[in-house]
């Protein structure tokens, strides 16, 4: 049975005292919900958060991580110290990371396999750019990520993974996916789960669609199937967007 979890992810917003605002009026909105819900914000917002949120069932992720345990790596933070903190969740492969800051498959994978050796769940995120969607190549392009990204990870751990389809072409451009189409994409993500491990593995991993999700489009999303939960950016910056989305 796969629980539905919506993901903030805040990117590169908020400052301390806005974060410590956000989670004061976060805290009451969230309340009588089934619904898994968590933030994923600036490593400086982290101590914070997870702290505001110690007696609720709201949940904090990261936004990346580094893959060595330690070392001369400036500007990278380790998932020890990730750990430390009390983190549940980190982003993993963020196509704006894959964009401006190198990530590749072969980090992604990386950084999988470190994470699986402790305790924060992965968010893994795929996605193909617009020019590949209209080359007629998306589901070659999210499949070969989930095998590349993946590769040598042991099934149990798989399934406790995070998968967010996250189109590039829909995020932060308000145009976001059909239903029909981030249904589509999230099966074969599912289908690839399948082909790779089995189908108790795919049945297990919960797919997130990311992507200009908003308020008024959270219904439709989440209705789909193949669909478990959402990766939110923009719309997570507000507390009562982001609980209007938890409560689809
Ligand atoms: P938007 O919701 O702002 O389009 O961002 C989606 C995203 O990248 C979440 O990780």
């Amino acid at each position: 049975m796969r629980v539905p979890l919506i993901a903030g992810n805040w990117k590169m917003f908020k400052t301390k005292a806005e974060a410590k605002a956000f989670a004061e009026e976060f805290r009451e909105l969230y309340k009588d919900t089934d619904i898994r819900a968590a933030i994923c914000a600036p490593f400086t917002n982290l101590d914070l958060l997870v702290d505001a949120f110690k007696d609720t069932d709201i949940m904090v992720g990261a936004q990346n991580v580094h893959f060595a345990d330690e070392g001369a790596f400036t500007g990278e933070v380790s998932a020890a110290m990730l750990e430390e903190i009390g983190v549940d969740f980190c982003i993993v492969g963020h196509s704006e990371r894959r964009q401006y800051f190198g990530e590749t498959d072969e980090t992604c994978n990386l950084k999988l396999k470190k994470l699986f050796q402790g305790p924060i769940t992965p968010i893994l995120c795929v996605g193909e750019s617009l020019e590949e969607r209209d080359a007629g190549k998306a589901e070659d392009i999210v499949k070969g990520q989930v095998k590349a990204d993946l590769e040598g990870i042991a099934a149990d751990d798989v399934k406790k993974l995070v998968i967010a389809y996250e189109p590039i072409w829909a995020i932060g451009t308000g145009r976001t996916a059909t239903p029909e189409q981030a249904e589509e994409m999230c099966a074969v993500i599912r289908k690839s789960v399948e082909d790779l491990y089995s189908e108790d593995v795919a049945d297990e991993v919960i797919i997130q669609y990311g992507g200009s999700v908003k308020p008024a489009n959270a219904t439709e999303i989440m209705n789909q199937p193949e669909i478990d939960g959402a990766l939110v950016g923009g719309a997570s910056l507000k507390a009562e967007d982001f609980m209007a989305i938890i409560n689809f």
